[in-house]
């Protein structure tokens, strides 16, 4: 039975890809700030609450991280742990940049003085490339990141091709665009605006403030792209692999259709210049058929069946909380 661990395993992604690494018979380890303040939610939500085990582990701190790796001896991380939120990144930039390095940067020394054989996954992201001159992106489009977000998602980007490179580590970054699920957090665009969307037909809001819904993005759905994390690390090599839909679609487009799905008036969408990032990117999208053709990776879906899922499971939600 091979051993994963999973930092930042309470997030979006992490319950996807524990559940998927638990049907493949691994034993799946998370890692948690603390017990205390852990969200078991997304947990039980899939089912997998009695079958993970949880850390506490401060990936700040390397003789932590140190500890983990000599108890659990994992064939496979996958560091899901960060800031991951651009917009908060603008408010909070140094510690955005410092705690999304250091983490890196002591899982990246501890396996290679502590466990060289251990294969690292980096949860990169499309925000590295930010203001590029051609698209699609694909690995080797130059990167002009302009959030500290996407700053701090570069630097680390390079340390793993860094280490791999001089050191010989099994080191990977899977660079992902925006991917959505039930499980996404309140803050972010797509489920907010859905949450917000059914509010409205509820009666409990009176119209959907939006920031600016001409910017364009690249988005799919998180279950299939948890199959692309695992699948980079069985690959025989270690790479760096793009995981994105292939196609950009406007925040306007997105709002409008779960308003008519919904049966709502779209004349209570709000524009509002307060909600506007200090530096966006106007549109962006990326190439996955290297992730296809290596990795064997298969996604056709488009971005409207993915909001007819996540619209249908909000909604059964939302009944059962009444
Ligand atoms: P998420 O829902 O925001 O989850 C991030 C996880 O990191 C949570 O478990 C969170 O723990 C943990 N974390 C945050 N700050 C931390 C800190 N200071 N110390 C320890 N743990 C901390 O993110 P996600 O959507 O699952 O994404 C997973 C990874 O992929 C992230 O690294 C993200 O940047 C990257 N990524 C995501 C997307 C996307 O569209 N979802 C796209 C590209 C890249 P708490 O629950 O305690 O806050």
């Amino acid at each position: 039975m091979k051993t994963a661990v999973i930092t930042g395993i309470s997030g979006q992604d992490g319950p996807y890809l524990a559940r998927l690494l638990l049907e493949k018979g691994y034993k799946v380890i998370g890692t948690v700030r603390s017990y205390r303040c852990t969200n078991n939610k997304n947990f039980e939500y899939l089912g997998i609450e009695n079958r993970i085990h949880l850390e506490e582990l401060d990936l700040l701190d390397m003789a932590n991280v140190i500890r983990i790796i000599q108890k659990y001896k994992p064939e496979e991380i996958y560091n899901l742990a960060a800031q991951s939120s651009v917009g908060l990144s603008f408010d909070q930039p140094l510690g955005t940049f410092s705690f999304n390095t250091t983490s890196v940067n002591n899982l990246l020394e501890s396996i290679r003085f502590f466990s060289p054989n251990t294969k690292l996954y980096q949860a990169s992201s499309s925000e590295m490339y930010g203001r590029v001159e051609k698209m699609p992106i694909s690995i080797d489009t130059p990167m002009h990141p302009v959030s500290p977000y996407g700053v701090s998602k570069m630097a680390s980007y390079f340390m793993i091709t860094t280490y791999r490179e001089s050191y010989g580590l099994f080191v990977c970054n899977g660079v992902l665009f925006n991917h959505e699920s039930y499980l996404r957090s309140n803050n972010f665009f797509i489920k907010k605006i859905i949450r917000d969307s059914i509010a409205i037909k509820n009666g409990k809001l009176d119209k959907l403030v939006v920031g600016n819904l001409n910017v364009k993005r690249d988005f799919g759905y998180a279950p299939k792209y948890v199959e692309a994390i695992w699948k980079i690390l069985q690959y025989d090599q270690a790479d760096d692999f793009i995981i994105c839909s292939g196609k950009s679609i406007s925040l306007r487009d997105i709002v409008e259709y779960v308003f008519e799905k919904l049966g709502l008036d779209k004349g209570l969408i709000v524009e509002n210049q307060e909600f506007f990032r200090p530096n966006e990117i106007d549109e962006i999208y990326g190439d996955n058929s290297k992730a296809k053709e290596v990795l064997g990776w298969d996604y056709d879906m488009s971005f409207f069946q993915v909001l007819d899922i996540l619209i249908n499971e909000e909604l059964d939600n939302d009944l059962h909380e009444k």
